[in-house]
This record gives C-alpha cells, sequence and structure tokens, in this order.
C-alpha cells in the first residue's frame, strides 16, 4: 500500500468515525455544503452545490433545511388551530427550495392558491414569478415562497390578529428551518407581522429592517401592482436593492 492510499483509508476513517458520532447524537442527515460559504453564491439563489468534499463532510455542520422543513409541515399538521382552517379547500405551507438564500413572505393565499394548494400561483403570483424570473433572473423554484397564514381568508379580506397569532409561530420555524440570505416582505400584512409595527408599507418600503438577523426588503404585494402599475417601479428599485445585497457577499 503506497503513502496515498494510505492518506485516503486515514480520511475514509476520519469521516466514518464523524458520521457515527453523530448519529449517536441522533443527526441522521448530511447536508450538501459547498466547499465555500454557501451564502456568497448570490446572486444564485440556492445555497446548496452539487460538489460534496471529504473536507466539507467533516467541518460543515449536518443540518438539513429540507428536513427542518418537513418537520414544521408535520407539525402543522391538518391544522385547526385557527378559524380560516374551516373554509379552506387546501392548507398552503409554501414552496420552493428549502436551501434558498432568498425568501419571499407574503399576507395568505387567495382563491387560485387555496384551489392549487400552492402559494401564488394566481395572478399576483405571475406578477411575483416575473420578478423573479425576468426581473432577477432566477428560478422560481430557486427561492422560497410562504405566507403569514396558510388557509386562505374568506373573500381574500386580511387575516385577522387571532389568526396570524396561531399561524406565526410555523412561519418563525420555516424561516429558521431555511435560514435564508434576504427575506422580502410583500405588502403591509406580511411586513407589519414580521417587524411587529404599526408602520405602513409606503413608508417602510425601500428601507432595509432585519428580522431574526436577517436582512428584511419590505415592499409592496404583487396583488397591489396589478392594482396600481405605476409604482411597479418603485418594486423594481427594491428589487434592485435586494440583489445588491446578495451580490456583495460573491
Ligand atoms: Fe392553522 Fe394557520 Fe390554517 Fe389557521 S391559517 S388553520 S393556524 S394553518
Amino acid at each position: 500500500m503506497d503513502d496515498i492510499q494510505r492518506e485516503f483509508l486515514d480520511i475514509v476513517s476520519q469521516v466514518k468515525a464523524h458520521l457515527e458520532y453523530r448519529r449517536a447524537l441522533g443527526m441522521s442527515f448530511v447536508e450538501m455544503a459547498s466547499s465555500g460559504d454557501s451564502r456568497s453564491a448570490a446572486p444564485v439563489a440556492s445555497k446548496a452545490d452539487p460538489v460534496k468534499t471529504v473536507s466539507s463532510l467533516v467541518e460543515k455542520p449536518f443540518v438539513s433545511q429540507s428536513s427542518g422543513l418537513a418537520a414544521v409541515r408535520e407539525e402543522l399538521g391538518d391544522c385547526t388551530r385557527c378559524k380560516l382552517h374551516k373554509g379552506r379547500k387546501n392548507l398552503v405551507f409554501g414552496e420552493g427550495d428549502p436551501n434558498a438564500a432568498l425568501v419571499f413572505v407574503g399576507e395568505g393565499p387567495g382563491q387560485e392558491e387555496d384551489l392549487q394548494g400552492r402559494p401564488f400561483v394566481g395572478a399576483a403570483g405571475q406578477l411575483l414569478t416575473d420578478i423573479i424570473v425576468k426581473g432577477m433572473q432566477l428560478k422560481r423554484e430557486d427561492v422560497y415562497i410562504c405566507n403569514i397564514v396558510k388557509c386562505r381568508p374568506p373573500g381574500n379580506r386580511n387575516p385577522e390578529p387571532d389568526e396570524i397569532e396561531a399561524c406565526e409561530p410555523f412561519l418563525i420555524k420555516q424561516l429558521q428551518a431555511i435560514n435564508p440570505q434576504v427575506i422580502i416582505g410583500l405588502g403591509n400584512v406580511a411586513v407589519k407581522t414580521l417587524l411587529k409595527t404599526k408602520e405602513g408599507i409606503t413608508s417602510l418600503r425601500g428601507n432595509w429592517k432585519t428580522y431574526q438577523g436577517i436582512p428584511l426588503m419590505p415592499t409592496f404585494h404583487p396583488a397591489y401592482l396589478l392594482r396600481t402599475p405605476s409604482d411597479k417601479r418603485l418594486v423594481w428599485d427594491d428589487i434592485k436593492k435586494v440583489m445588491a445585497e446578495m451580490g456583495k457577499n460573491k
């Protein structure tokens, strides 16, 4: 056996010992981590890297955002924690890359979202998709999209305080599981809920805030832009700030 073979076997042995140590701690998942800081990959929104090295296995924490999100979804279950469950066809948990560097948080599902069980798939959703794909040059599946409440408020009214209070713990856990580089808060309800402020979106938008240490950009909701297309340019200004923030860590 030559030196290279001996070194290889030594590395394999170290990795095996490390995996057994992790398994003993109850950590059964291995993150597909990059060899560099995953947050430096912007503006590409996915934090995962297909290149898995021996050093990444040894040095990176064994955290699976995917399993974290799945656990949150499982805990939510067939939720009846607030009255919104009574009128829903589908609970809309959220969708996208569990490793996303960018998360959009909206208000709540509308009619089409309720029917499909997916967030932002109606007319406002198409506009959001355009912002992501045509504006940011990202794929929709590379970001994560969710809402403050997971069930449709009747008649698309704003979610009420007790409904937000019942559902918010799951949003917090979602965001903790994903741990994105940037959050974009869409509209009054989402931004007020995330920031615990009474200040309106018109004065908040375009100014960086922080949510649990994560930079948060408040901007208008796409549904508002459908009614007020002249304000699309303001949202584009906000999106450019997000792209600059994500790109500066390259
Ligand atoms: Fe549960 Fe949230 Fe739906 Fe209310 S809105 S029933 S808390 S999932």
